[in-house]
């Protein structure tokens, strides 16, 4: 019993230290609004809003074949795309875990390793002599880290993100450095298994959600990633983006923004409810101050935020008394992924949290350790969602589109796979909104964060949620 009566006390603190109200939540969008308009105006903003050189929506009645390599934060993905017109396409993929020492080696040695993963995959997906003669296969290369363009197939590199930090590569041309890997697997513009590629855009994983939940859904006005990291892309007037006006484009047009929010309340601290917890991550990760929204909110750093608070109360002597508690102190030891399963325990010895935490980190727990665990999951995984909803709310507010409603695409594992992430984010946006927050729907463009099978995911499925 006393056991039981600490916990929940214990909880009551981090409620409160965890919990969003929603008078909260509107000053953050509002600061947001103020960020994302500075951004549009100036160059070198925290929050870089920067122009990707997309022009306005597709028909949905584009078709043909495109290769895509996605480097995302956590996994590499290769993949072919068949737009088939009417909103229809067919993704055949192949994903790539990434290792540490890729992430933090040299630049040019990630760019190989793409190179050689793009090279497996034309070799078990396409036949000798499968295309036309002379015919180039297009490549789009995802590249999820905030980059400066000029054209849609050139970015220069700002800074690493997601804890990225692989040298050589922070101010270069990331497109030329992959066209330099590919030229040295004979793919770049040659004849290879008589499939010739042809690197013709580079863009972000925001950008390319927005236009792929466009093609299928023309409602579509904003887009989300949740995975490793957090941002989001939407369609801008060009005529409202101040900073590019030197470039002489018609007004009148628009192109796609990738707004990078990930870096809101970097540096400044002034808008966002930090806890010690979240500043320990910022000071010891390899960026310190930098992506401040980010660290809150994405599947990198979830799992961490927990950890910690189980570490303040190990080291408090509440957690975990004479067991040996090495496994957990490890820093990131705590998946993201382990946040869902916690929530999503059906049983009502939570025995899946049993076994999390005897499997993964040989410890034993009480039913009470184990309510305690779960209730503190949803608390970090709820702030998470409503912060994320706050940016949401930015956007469509700073765009008008709450009267008419509209559709916002989401992609990233956060999002697909955390079973009540979605509904949070939905339930924030009322917050902020009243009833009006409902006319925003959600849109689930999963590609391939979806599916756990990592050779199967022969399929692009979207559905509206
Ligand atoms: P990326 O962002 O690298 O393209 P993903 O969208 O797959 O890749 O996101 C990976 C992140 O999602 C990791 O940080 C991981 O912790 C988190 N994640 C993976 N599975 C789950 C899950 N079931 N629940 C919550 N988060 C998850």
């Amino acid at each position: 019993h006393a056991t039981k009566k600490t916990m929940a006390d214990h909880l009551r603190k981090y409620e409160s230290l965890f919990t969003l109200t929603p008078q909260r939540m509107r000053m953050i969008v509002e600061a947001f609004k103020e960020t994302l308009e500075i951004g549009l105006e100036k160059h070198g903003q925290i929050v870089p809003m920067i122009p990707t050189y997309v022009f306005g929506w597709p028909t949905g009645q584009e078709t043909g074949e495109f290769l895509a390599v996605d480097l995302g934060g956590t996994n590499l993905r290769v993949c072919l795309v068949t737009l088939q017109g009417d909103g229809k396409f067919e993704v055949t993929q192949s994903k790539y875990r990434l290792t540490e020492e890729q992430k933090q080696g040299d630049g040019q040695d990630l760019f190989d390793f793409c190179a050689s993963c793009l090279k497996t995959f034309i070799d078990s997906n396409f036949e000798e002599g499968s295309l036309q003669p002379n015919e180039l296969l297009p490549l789009g290369f995802t590249f999820s880290y905030p980059c400066t363009q000029e054209r849609i197939d050139q970015g220069t590199l700002i800074r690493w993100t997601k804890g990225f930090g692989a040298a050589n590569t922070e101010g270069r041309d990331v497109a030329e450095m992959f066209r330099e890997s590919l030229r040295k697997k004979a793919l770049l513009m040659q004849t290879f298994q008589n499939v010739p590629v042809e690197l013709t855009a580079i863009i972000n994983d925001t950008t390319g959600t927005l236009i792929a939940s466009a093609y299928v859904n023309p409602k579509t006005r904003v887009a989300v990633i949740f995975g490793t990291g957090c941002n989001a892309a939407y369609m801008e007037r060009i005529g409202s983006i101040p900073k590019i006006k030197h470039l002489g484009l018609d007004d009148g047009a628009e192109m796609a923004i990738n707004c990078e929010w990930g870096a809101f309340d970097s540096f400044v601290h002034e808008h966002l409810p930090r806890t010690k917890y979240d500043v320990t991550i910022d000071e010891s990760s390899n960026k310190p101050g930098e992506q401040a929204f980010e660290k809150l909110i994405s599947g990198r750093y979830l799992g961490e935020i927990l950890r910690l608070v189980i570490c303040e109360l190990i080291d408090d002597g509440v957690l975990f008394l004479g067991q040996n508690t090495y496994k957990i102190e490890i820093p990131y030891a705590l998946d993201t992924a382990f946040l869902s399963l916690m929530e999503s325990d059906p049983t009502e010895e939570l025995l899946m949290i049993i076994g999390i935490f005897t499997h993964f980190f040989a410890l034993e727990t009480t039913l009470a350790e184990r309510q305690f665990f779960r209730a503190l999951a949803k608390l970090v995984g709820r702030r998470a969602a409503r912060l994320s909803a706050c940016g949401i709310a930015a956007i469509v507010s700073k765009m008008g589109y709450l009267e008419d409603g509209c559709a916002v695409g989401a992609d990233g594992s956060l999002y697909n796979k955390y079973p009540s992430f979605p509904d949070r984010v939905h339930e924030g946006l009322q917050d902020i909104f009243g009833d009006k927050g409902k006319r925003v729907l959600f849109l689930r463009t999963f590609v391939g964060s979806a599916n756990n099978d990592e050779d199967s995911e022969r399929q692009g499925y979207l559905h509206t949620c």
